[in-house]
């Protein structure tokens, strides 16, 4: 390889976001570079939930792809809903489809990462694709009209230009630094641990995914996620402005609530660890960040599109990875790819998401206050109209937005 080398298209990172973006641009007959600095299959600390949004864009991929899921259950669960715990243990389960029977397919599934994300990477295997894993890009650079990415991979470094450069590449992402010059902000990051055990008793006989509001993690939760294979995925993230603030140790606290919080330690009388604890960051889609400028995109975690309520970020990884795709395929008509032409990527993905980000971060400010958490979760166990309310919620934004209405909980103290 020289210094000589050009691609029109070059996405950096091949986790759900580049995954997601090369195989879109393959559909769309798209010739791309594709660079990882691992080599697959690699681990991704996260809490492992692919939550109902992830199966719509992968029917759009492919229809085939989610009767694959069913079919392989050494590697994937499939999970019908969300049990919510209030800080006194009082829970409420909500299904993710409140008109789904447990007999149709999941809407959602749960797999360790190392498999799901390899299993994205083989799917972009296609002629318009030229895949480079041990490749990390460590450099950029603007050279004219384009720009010059230096990369290192295990025998070389070399420079190689692009009209566009698809940043895919995760939570502490170079071209997020370097081209829009984002900086992590405790406001708006949260810590995450993530420890995998065995034989942790009492999970929900529907593979519901369980949020754990304890007093001690708020703002955040532990959570508790099955796995195949009997396994769990268990760990906990928390703001890290309260983390830095109150002097957290995550991993001590984390531990101590396994030990001695009455709510859930007698499920981990007999369970065993099988995997070092391991932490990563969550970029939270808690502030509205321009993701696009002159000869850039920027998609997922690097452009920090993570739930601040309930920390999912596969999906909006994977909307934003088709979205870039869409957009490319534009700028590629009209041999533009400033900064102008691809604002166009900034709208799509905030009228998609940005009101369910704007929605969950007024969620994460309620979380807040143990006292209201308790109160709306007791009052849920014994109302079914606000439990279905609440499980509308997750299909119906309009619905959702009723959080934020002051109005809702005065009508919920007074029965009205
Ligand atoms: C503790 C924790 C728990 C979480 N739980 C969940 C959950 O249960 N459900 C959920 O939906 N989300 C969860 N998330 C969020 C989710 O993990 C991320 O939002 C998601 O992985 C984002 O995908 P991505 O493709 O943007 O980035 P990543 O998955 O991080 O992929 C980035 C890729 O870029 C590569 N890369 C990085 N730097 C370079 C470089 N310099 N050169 C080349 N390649 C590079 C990496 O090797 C990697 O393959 C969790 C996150 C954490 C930290």
């Amino acid at each position: 390889m020289t210094g000589t080398e050009e691609f029109k298209v070059i996405i950096c990172g091949a986790g759900p976001a580049g995954s997601t973006a090369s195989m879109f641009l393959s559909k769309a007959g798209i010739d791309h570079l594709l660079i990882d600095k691992s080599v697959f299959p690699r681990d991704k600390i996260c809490g492992d939930a692919l939550s109902g949004k992830v199966l719509p864009i992968l029917k759009k991929i492919d229809p085939q792809i989610t009767k694959e899921l069913e079919a392989d259950q050494q590697n994937f669960i499939g999970s019908y809903g969300i049990r919510f715990a209030a800080p006194n243990g009082k829970f409420i389960d909500i299904p993710f489809n409140s008109k789904l029977d447990f007999k149709d397919p999941a809407p959602g599934y749960i797999s360790k990462r190392i498999n799901f994300d390899n299993y994205l990477y083989t799917k972009t295997k296609s002629s318009y694709c030229e895949s480079r894993q041990g490749h990390a890009l460590t450099g950029i650079e603007r050279f004219g009209d384009k720009l010059k990415l230096t990369i290192k991979s295990d025998n070389s470094t070399y420079q190689i230009t692009t009209s566009c450069l698809i940043a895919a590449d995760g939570d502490r992402s170079i071209a997020s630094k370097t081209l829009a010059g984002y900086k992590m902000s405790p406001a708006h990051y949260c810590a995450g641990i993530r420890a995998y055990y065995e034989g942790v008793t009492d999970m929900h006989p529907n593979n519901f995914i369980e949020l754990h509001f304890l007093d001690e993690m708020l703002p955040g939760y532990l959570w508790i996620f099955p796995l195949p294979n009997g396994q769990a995925n268990v760990g906990a993230g928390m703001l890290s402005k309260r983390i830095s603030k109150q002097k957290v140790n995550l991993k001590r606290r984390f531990l101590e609530a396994i030990e001695n919080n009455p709510t859930i330690n007698y499920r981990f009388k007999n369970a065993k660890l099988v995997d070092d604890i391991r932490g990563w960051g969550l970029p939270l889609g808690s502030r509205r960040l321009k993701i696009s400028g002159n000869n850039y995109i920027l998609t997922g975690d690097a452009a920090s599109m993570i739930d601040p309520f309930t920390g999912e970020g596969i999906s909006n990884a994977m909307y934003c990875g088709m979205v870039a795709a869409e957009c490319v395929a534009e700028s590629i008509e009209k041999n533009d790819f400033s900064e102008m032409a691809l604002a166009n990527y900034d709208k799509r993905v905030y009228n998609r998401l940005g009101d369910e980000l704007k929605l969950s971060k007024t969620m994460q400010d309620l979380s807040s206050f143990p006292w209201l958490f308790n109160f709306v979760v007791s009052k849920a166990r014994t109302n079914e109209t606000l439990k279905n309310t609440i499980s509308c919620m997750f299909d119906d934004l309009e619905l959702r937005s009723r959080l934020r209405d002051p109005a809702f909980y005065f009508k919920l103290l007074f029965n009205l």
